[in-house]
């Protein structure tokens, strides 16, 4: 006798009921899946769909009989491969008001460095090959005229990232010996960068002087012994002591360092290369003042103020960058063709001052106009508060920036943004993380910062080319 059809829709859902795989493959819901991503990877994600439903169906979830219909699968198996052929690194708006965000990939680059980088992308290109000779090259030779010339250094090399650089000099000039630093200078910079564990991992000697707020030049004098390599200064460039307070010039250490035959290190952090008063904005020690103050190495980032890619730059004297440039771990921490394709142009750009503040992204960015930042604010503001609706109050607001990545901590850069906060002001914590979470998941996220009860967007890093996607993009917002 036949089971009733009333009773057999409601029978349990077993895995012998699963469609198999062959049978999903031939369905015409998944034709269009195979066509865009190929046997391979559909076959994959229809076996781990099936998978997970077999799973639950034996950890005894209640799963309907259209959950195992071929519909729902293929519908699962497409949001399966859409997720793994997704980009994961995006596009975001950095509205955060810090230019140079660590979290947010730092510098943005000017598009001579852009071309150069697609170009060394696509094509061969001398980087270990002298031209004039037919011979071996050294991909350092790309760029070492210019940094030299940019710096006053003798001679420069350049690793993967500021940490290497200091990693890589400690260890080629220091290691085995000790290393004199002030305790004023003993900087974390995010996390996992800290001088005392660089030292360590450089197989240094750390001999802190002074104490956190004042450190005399008889300080160092008093630490130097015949195992004494090294008198080192680090850019504080994260934060700032104040108060009572006595650090010792970089001419003094020098005096000091060379007075007894060692050598004088800075790591500088930033790496500014041209004085920024100039457009108004505060003073960050360059690069060219620490070699001026005798510093023999002097260590620094490429996508901080420099404004180019992640680079460490080693600059300095002749005999000492050639002893860095032998040791093993400078193979190791080498970088690649497209951060030199990067480099190159970014550093050409200082050769002509007069552009420099409409070429180089970063500084473009640090000499916005406040005007321009409040008009826009003022067009923005309305886009918003119609797209957010009444629940929510959009107000223009004077900001301050900063320039990040420990660049001038303590300046701030008068700035125009919006300030967003529920009408209401009920519940306004848990609205405000809703709302922030929203613009985050928008198809191009755009990165705020919840302070004072409310979500502020600072529009320096909105320049006038990306405001009409913006607004595009806040009018599908759907509160
Ligand atoms: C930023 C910074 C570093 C680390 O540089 P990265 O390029 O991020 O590796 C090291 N020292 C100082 C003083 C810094 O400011």
């Amino acid at each position: 006798m036949a089971a009733p059809t009333a009773s057999h829709a409601t029978a349990p859902v077993a895995p012998a009921h699963l469609p198999s795989v062959d049978k999903l493959l031939q369905s015409e819901l998944l034709q269009p899946l195979l066509a865009d991503y190929g046997r391979i990877a559909t076959t994959d994600a229809v076996r781990e769909v099936l998978e997970q439903l077999r799973q639950q169906l034996r950890a005894g979830t209640a799963i309907t009989p259209e959950s195992i219909a071929i519909p729902a699968i293929a519908e699962r198996v497409a949001s399966h491969l859409g997720l793994l052929f997704a980009p994961r690194l995006r596009s975001v708006y950095n509205l955060t008001g810090t230019v140079l965000h660590t979290n947010l990939g730092r510098a943005l680059l000017p598009q001579a460095a852009v071309d150069a980088v697609v170009e060394a992308l696509t094509t061969a290109a001398n980087l270990e090959y002298d031209l004039a000779t037919g011979g071996r090259g050294d991909r350092d030779d790309l760029v070492e005229a210019l940094i030299c010339r940019l710096t006053g250094a003798e001679a420069a090399t350049v690793v993967n990232n500021n940490a290497a650089a200091v990693l890589l000099t400690l260890t080629a000039l220091a290691h085995g010996k000790q290393v004199v630093v002030s305790r004023g200078e003993l900087v974390e910079i995010g996390g996992a960068f800290r001088i005392p564990d660089i030292m360590a991992r450089a197989g240094c000697q750390l001999v802190e002087v002074g104490t956190t707020n004042r450190t005399h030049a008889r300080d160092y004098e008093n630490a130097i012994d015949d195992d004494t390599a090294l008198l080192m200064k680090v850019h504080t460039s994260n934060y700032a002591i104040q108060g009572f307070t006595k650090a010792v010039s970089d001419a003094e250490v020098t005096t000091i360092a060379h007075a007894n035959d060692l050598q004088m290190v800075v790591d500088l952090g930033s790496g500014t290369l041209v004085d920024l008063r100039q457009w108004g904005l505060p003073h960050e020690v360059t690069v060219r003042e620490t070699i001026e103050a005798g510093a023999d190495v002097v260590t620094f980032s490429g996508d901080k103020l420099l404004g180019g890619p992640q680079a460490g730059i080693i600059v300095g004297k002749k005999e000492l960058i050639a002893k860095i440039k032998k040791h093993p771990m400078k193979r190791a921490l080498r970088v690649g063709k497209l951060t030199l394709a990067a480099l190159e142009p970014t550093l050409r750009l200082y050769l002509h001052p007069e552009a420099l503040a409409q070429q180089l992204t970063t500084l473009r960015l640090f000499t916005r106009p406040q005007t321009d930042m409040r008009a826009q604010a003022e067009q923005l503001a309305p886009v918003l508060q119609q797209a957010l609706g009444a629940a929510w109050c959009v107000e223009t607001a004077e900001l301050a920036s900063q320039i990040g990545s420990g660049a001038l901590p303590v300046d701030n850069l008068p700035s125009w943004g919006l300030q967003i906060y529920p009408a209401s002001g009920k519940q306004a914590g848990r609205q405000l993380q809703q709302l922030e979470a929203q613009l985050r998941a928008l198809s191009r996220p755009v990165i705020g910062r919840l302070h004072d009860d409310a979500l502020w967007l600072d529009l320096r890093c909105l320049e006038a080319s990306a405001q009409a996607d913006f607004i595009a993009q806040c009018e599908l917002l759907n509160p």
